[in-house]
C-alpha cells in the first residue's frame, strides 16, 4: 500500500498588472571569454561571462530569460487572483526516491511558490502500484483548484508510463506528454493544448534571441518523446527543414555540420565537438550530464552534450550548461500552468 506525502504551498500575491501571456522576442546578448580549466574527454569545460564586443559570439542566457518569464508570470498570476480570485494550481506526482527527480520536483515547487502558483506535491514510494498513481491522477483531474498535472519521469520500471500519462486529463497535461497532445503537435494545422516544456523552452530562447528559423536547416540530435521528437516538430512547424540524428545514424558529424540551428539532446557528455558545427550556427545544448572531475569541488561536474569551449569558437550563439535550457524548462512549466488556469476560467 502506498504511503503519501502531500504538501500544498502558495505565496502571497503582488500588485496586479494587465499583460497577456505572450512573450515578446527581444535581444539580450552577453559576450564570453574562456579561461583554461582541466580538460575532460579532451574538452575544456568551464567559461565565465564578460563583455567582449569583438568576439561576435553570443552566450544565450537561459537564467536571465527564465527569470524575466517568471516575473511576467508572477504579475499575471497576481492579476488573475485580484480579478477572479483564482490562483493557478500545479500537482506534481513523484514515485520513488531518485535523487535527481526529487531535486527537479523541489526546484519546480520553489519556482511555483515564488510565482504565486499553488503547488501540490504527492510523493509515493518506489513500490507503488499503477492503481496508486492513477488514483491521484484521477482525483487531480476532478479537482477544480488544480489546473496542471505532472508525473515526474522516469517512473520505476514496473509502472506502465503510457497508461499513467494517458490517464491525465489532456486539458491539464502541462507537460504535454499525453498522446493526444503529442499527436496534435505532430499534425499539420492542429495545435496541442500544451507543448512539452523543454522543447518549448528551446524555441522560446531562439525567439528571444531573434534567431530566424523559417527556411533554415535545423538538426536535432536525439529523438526522445520528451525532447528530441517534439523539438523537431516545433522547428518544422516554424518552417525549418529538420533532420534528426539518433544512435543508429551513420554520419552524425557530417549531418550536424549542415545545421544553421543545432539542438543537442542525446545525453552524451561533450559529444558535439567544434568540428561538428557549421561556422555561425546557433547551438542549443539540452544535455545535462554529470561527469567525474577531480578538480571540481565535489569531484563531479555538470556538462552538456556540446563541448562548449570548442563550440564557441565556431558557433555564433550557444546555450551554456548549466544556465541555458534548464531554467527555461521550469519557466515553461509555470507558463503552461498559467495558460491552463486562464483557459479553464476563460480569463483573458
Ligand atoms: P533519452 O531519452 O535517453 O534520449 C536520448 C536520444 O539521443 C535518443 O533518441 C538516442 O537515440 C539519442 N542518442 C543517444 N546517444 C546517441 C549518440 N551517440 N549519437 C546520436 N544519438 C544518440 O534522453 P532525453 O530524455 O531526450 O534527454 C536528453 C538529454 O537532455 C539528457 O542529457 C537529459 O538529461 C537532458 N534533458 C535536459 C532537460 C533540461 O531541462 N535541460 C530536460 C530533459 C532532458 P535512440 O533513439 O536511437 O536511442
Amino acid at each position: 500500500m502506498a504511503s503519501l506525502m502531500l504538501t500544498v504551498s502558495t505565496s502571497p500575491l503582488i500588485h496586479p498588472s494587465i499583460r497577456n501571456n505572450a512573450f515578446m522576442p527581444r535581444r539580450c546578448i552577453d559576450q564570453i571569454h574562456l579561461h583554461t580549466t582541466p580538460s575532460i574527454r579532451g574538452c575544456t569545460l568551464s567559461v565565465r561571462s564578460s563583455s567582449s564586443p569583438d568576439t561576435g559570439f553570443t552566450r544565450i542566457d537561459g537564467n536571465k530569460e527564465a527569470k524575466s518569464i517568471r516575473d511576467e508570470i508572477k504579475i499575471e498570476v497576481s492579476r488573475m487572483d485580484a480579478s477572479i480570485h483564482v490562483v493557478p494550481g500545479l500537482a506534481v506526482i513523484l514515485v520513488g526516491d531518485r535523487q535527481d527527480s526529487a531535486s527537479y520536483v523541489s526546484k519546480k515547487k520553489k519556482a511555483c511558490e515564488s510565482a504565486g502558483i499553488k503547488s501540490v506535491d504527492v510523493c509515493l514510494p518506489e513500490d507503488s502500484s499503477e492503481e496508486d498513481v492513477l488514483k491521484y491522477i484521477l482525483s487531480f483531474n476532478e479537482d477544480p483548484s488544480i489546473h496542471g498535472i505532472l508525473v515526474q519521469l522516469p517512473l520505476p520500471s514496473h509502472l506502465n508510463e503510457h497508461n499513467i500519462l494517458k490517464a491525465i486529463n489532456p486539458k491539464k497535461d502541462v507537460d504535454g506528454f499525453h498522446p493526444q497532445n503529442m499527436g496534435l503537435l505532430a499534425m499539420r494545422g492542429r495545435e496541442p493544448d500544451f507543448v512539452p516544456c523543454t522543447p518549448k523552452g528551446c524555441i522560446e530562447l531562439l525567439h528571444r534571441y531573434n534567431v530566424e528559423v523559417e527556411g533554415k536547416r535545423a538538426v536535432v540530435i536525439g529523438r526522445s518523446n520528451i525532447v528530441g521528437m517534439p523539438v523537431a516538430h516545433l522547428l518544422q512547424n516554424e518552417d525549418a527543414t529538420v533532420t534528426t540524428i539518433h544512435s543508429k545514424t551513420k554520419n552524425p558529424e557530417e549531418i550536424a555540420r549542415e545545421a544553421d540551428i543545432l539542438i543537442a539532446a542525446a545525453g552524451q557528455p561533450n559529444m558535439v565537438r567544434g568540428s561538428w558545427i557549421k561556422p555561425g550556427a546557433v547551438v542549443i545544448d539540452v544535455g545535462i550530464n554529470h561527469i567525474e572531475d577531480p578538480s571540481a569541488p565535489r569531484g563531479r561536474r555538470l556538462v552538456g552534450d556540446v563541448c562548449y569551449q570548442e563550440a564557441c569558437k565556431v558557433a555564433s550563439a550557444i546555450t551554456p550548461v548549466p544556465g541555458g535550457v534548464g531554467p527555461m524548462t521550469i519557466a515553461m512549466l509555470l507558463s503552461n500552468t498559467l495558460t491552463s488556469a486562464k483557459r479553464i476560467h476563460e480569463f483573458e
